[in-house]
């Protein structure tokens, strides 16, 4: 099977995932509207062990909070490429693979705190913060 792969707007910054991707995680956070500038996230969970970076790993800046968690995109161009932790690539938005890597929205969360103007569509459940099944505490991200 070929590589999932992707880039940022201005090529400069490429990737490759071996395997398929996992259902994603949309969230419609006040945080994740300015992280990702638009409705919320759209993030794929990815083990840091199939990732690669292809080039331009060193036009990478990364923001990362005092958890450990953060993300990566594209020092010229600005595109959001990846969330981290602990410096590895964890997951990918959805927005910068290239192709149709045939992945879908799982779930979509925080739809409580969503932005007016963001009508979500598609089957896929929603959750006012957290799922319950999540196992991190409701209210613990100030969305
Ligand atoms: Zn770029
Ligand atoms: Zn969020």
């Amino acid at each position: 099977m070929t590589a999932i792969t992707g880039e940022c707007f201005c090529g400069g910054i490429g990737y490759e995932i071996k395997g398929s991707l996992a259902p994603a995680r949309s969230c419609h956070c006040s945080r994740c509207r300015k992280a990702f500038s638009g409705a919320g996230s759209a993030m794929s969970r990815v083990d840091p062990a199939t990732f690669t970076w292809t080039r331009g790993e060193e036009l990478l800046q990364t923001y990362v909070n005092r958890e450990g968690a953060g993300l990566g995109f594209c020092r010229r161009c600005g595109t959001t490429l990846c969330g981290l932790f602990d410096g590895e690539v964890t997951g990918i938005t959805l927005g910068s693979l290239n192709g149709d890597p045939a992945v879908i929205i799982g779930e979509h969360i925080f739809v409580a705190s969503k932005a007016g103007w963001d009508e979500i569509g598609g089957k896929a459940p929603q959750f006012d913060a957290w799922p319950a099944s999540d196992g991190k505490p409701l209210g613990g991200s100030k969305a």
